[in-house]
């Protein structure tokens, strides 16, 4: 953790070029440099203790956390920030799809705030660190400074992005994408609650409920940041494979999901000869088997998560199958070549089978590269912490709101080992000597 304290303590020399309208401030933000900042450190104890005390909103037996987007729980949480974040010297500020930035005044009022945020949603069978740890280290680094008495140049931001997870509302990240212009606020308001089958229940509706609808528009135009760190667990296992103490995440990888059709014939399954068939099923067997061949090649990811067969009756050979495939790589156009090659083969084993196939992009996320400068700040103190050996610079695999932030503000991530890879489960684990 005391790489990302450093983030937020060392913004005086931080060498940001970001684009556009913010260039200026960040200029003035970095010859202000001052390069007496000291050094301080988190207090590891302090932030253990945050992590597993606020877990009591939507604990669950096994030690994982349900704490879903804008229910009651989530509303105890925020409610908690809030507060918390008050009595460190913040001001807070709600805009209109519930995000929170809590503010910590610097000394030049003129410069748009350092932002460090994540999320404190989870999945419904969640664990304690997945986007939680990137707020209360937040919150960490304001007690920090607060009890040595520190005042930055800029003002910090610490942020809490809401229904990050997308497992309430159905669309990942979706406030940050707002907050960066990716996605029009009515769609996101009118998100429906997937737990509401009438789907009178909507993100916006829930926000008005919880006390969290707030005024200020959610857009990086209104309420900029002039740049924005989020410390977040790795979720894979690469770091712990590797010893590696810290990772400095220099982007994301492109990711996106298809959603494949494949059409049959219905035949009896005791009189229809083998070479008279059509069985969309076993076409999709060969399919799944090939785009796993294909992403190896690649050395890309694929995935098939998702798989439904018609009629569902042992007697009779399925004439309709539907899959998902999940397709990854950190490079947007070895993926875009993957997809070409799913399509040609999933045509040529089709036909093969006497079988038709539609193939539907139904989401695609491009590959980001986060900023150099962001990554250079985050290397320099991620090495000085754990050291050259203790470092590793990857690419996330998963989404993150600092996607969305890297379109509009000079943006890097932090990552910790997860043990064992488990994210996403109440098995989820970090231990504290990482922070
Ligand atoms: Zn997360």
């Amino acid at each position: 953790m005391s790489t990302c304290e450093r983030d937020a303590l060392s913004e005086a020399s931080l060498p940001i070029r970001p684009p556009s309208h913010l260039r200026k401030y960040v200029r003035a933000l970095a010859t202000a440099a001052d390069s007496s900042v000291p050094s301080y450190r988190v207090n590891e104890k302090r932030l253990w203790e945050s992590v597993h005390d606020t877990a009591k909103w939507g604990a669950t037996p096994d030690g994982g956390i349900r704490r879903l987007a804008l229910t009651d729980l989530d509303k105890a949480i925020r409610e908690w920030f809030v507060s918390t974040v008050k009595f460190l010297g913040c001001n807070t500020k709600v805009d209109e799809m519930g995000n929170i930035f809590a503010t910590r005044p610097g000394k030049s009022s003129s410069l748009p705030p350092i932002g460090i945020g994540s999320h404190l949603d989870t999945q419904p069978a969640g664990g304690r660190y997945d986007g939680i740890l990137g707020v209360l280290a937040g919150v960490e680094i304001l007690r920090v400074l607060e009890e040595n008495g520190h005042q930055t140049l800029a003002p910090l931001a610490i942020i809490d992005w809401t229904n990050e997870e997308g497992a309430r509302f159905n669309t990942g990240m979706v406030s940050s994408g707002v907050w960066s212009g990716r996605y029009a606020l009515d769609f996101a308001h009118a998100l429906p609650a997937a737990e509401d089958k009438s789907k009178a229940t909507t993100l916006k509706s829930e926000l008005e409920r919880i006390g969290f609808l707030g005024a200020m528009p959610a857009s990086y135009k209104a309420n900029p940041l002039s740049s924005h760190f989020e410390l977040h667990i790795e979720q894979g296992p690469i770091l712990e494979d590797e010893g590696k103490k810290v990772g400095i995440v220099t982007g994301v990888q492109s990711m996106g999901w298809l959603i494949v059709t494949v059409h049959g014939e219905n035949q009896h399954s005791g009189t229809c000869p083998m070479a008279r068939r059509a069985c969309a099923l076993t076409s999709a067997a060969r399919m799944i088997s090939r785009v796993e061949e294909i992403a190896l090649a690649a050395d890309g990811l694929s995935t098939v998560g998702v798989i439904n067969s018609w009629p569902q009756s042992p007697a009779t050979v399925p004439h309709k199958v539907v899959f998902s495939v999940d397709l990854s790589h950190h490079s947007s156009e070895v993926r875009e070549r993957m997809i070409a090659e799913t399509s040609e083969e999933f045509a040529r084993i089709a036909q093969a089978n006497k079988c038709t196939v539609e193939i539907e992009d139904i989401w695609n996320s491009p590959a980001v590269q986060f900023h150099p400068d962001c990554i250079g700040c985050v290397r320099d103190a991620a090495k000085s912490v754990a050291g050259e050996n203790g470092v590793k610079e990857m690419v996330a695999g998963a989404g993150h709101d600092s996607v969305h932030t890297s379109d509009r503000v000079p943006t890097s991530m932090i990552f910790v080992p997860s043990k064992g890879g488990i994210s996403h489960h109440p098995d989820e684990y970090t231990s504290s000597e990482q922070w």
